[in-house]
């Protein structure tokens, strides 16, 4: 057992949300009770993973992408009143980080990812900061692109958008989680054999061709299961509490 505060102090320590410029708050969005015993994790907030909580009789549940983004309409009506209202029914804490999970060198999404696909990683982009997002490595084997999507699809579990690039194998990859297809600009210039996203918009395909470089889009929900899961399992290890990932599919 663990309480509410003592876990949210732990993972700020961890995680470190100040050092980001994030789009969403980090930590507690929705305050349920103190002592915590079970906790549930997923990708995103959405009324099935609240569901599902309620079922399993969570005490928290613990998101990548959480609730009041910027920009977003701030009111609690709809399906927002019905989401909150589940967490608040049943005293179920939400809390959420955001870019700081997809950050961290050992828990979040592009450390997972490496890991994943026995990427050996050199480093993150030397242009960024120590919080950067894009990491920079090699593939452990030298593949071409087919091959390379093959290696996706079995282990995200969809096929993978590919625009093939120059190169006849790939060896030098870019990755980054999410929906971090406009970042592909910011590295064109280091000569990566490849770039792997999770998410991009229509005019990154044309971007990619014209530098001539592998790009694959393997899914925003699929590239970001591996991080929150992750660190929910060091959790429940660390402070012997149970821990669940429930993936509520998305094909995004
Ligand atoms: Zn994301």
């Amino acid at each position: 057992m663990i309480t509410r505060d003592e876990l949210l102090h732990y993972l700020n320590r961890l995680l470190k949300p100040e050092l980001f410029h994030d789009y969403a708050p980090n930590g507690l969005q929705v305050e349920g009770k103190e002592k915590i015993e079970r906790i549930i994790t997923g990708v995103t907030a959405n009324q099935a993973l609240f569901d599902e909580a309620v079922k399993q009789e969570a005490d928290l549940v613990f998101v990548h992408h959480g609730f009041f983004w910027q920009d977003e309409d701030p009111r609690v009506i709809g399906i927002k009143k019905n989401r909150l209202q589940t967490l608040l029914n049943h005293n179920i804490n939400l809390i959420g980080y955001h870019l700081p999970l997809d950050a961290h060198p050992i828990y979040g999404n592009n450390a997972q990812l490496a890991k994943l696909f026995d990427f050996v990683v050199e480093d993150r982009m030397p242009s960024m900061t120590s919080s950067s997002l894009v990491w920079k490595g090699k593939l452990s084997k030298a593949v071409d692109g087919k091959m390379f999507c093959q290696q996706l699809k079995n282990k995200l579990h969809r096929e993978p958008l590919y625009i093939p690039g120059r190169s006849e194998k790939i060896s030098s990859i870019a990755w980054c989680s999410g929906g971090a297809g406009s970042y592909i600009g910011e590295i064109v210039d280091c000569n990566f054999d490849a770039y792997l996203t999770g998410e991009v918009t229509e005019s990154i395909v044309h971007v990619a061709r014209e530098y001539g470089m592998h790009l694959f889009v393997a899914g925003h929900h699929a590239t970001e299961r591996y991080g929150v899961k992750a660190l929910g399992e060091h959790i429940a290890e660390k402070f012997n509490v149970q821990c669940q990932f429930v993936d509520v599919d998305s094909p995004v």
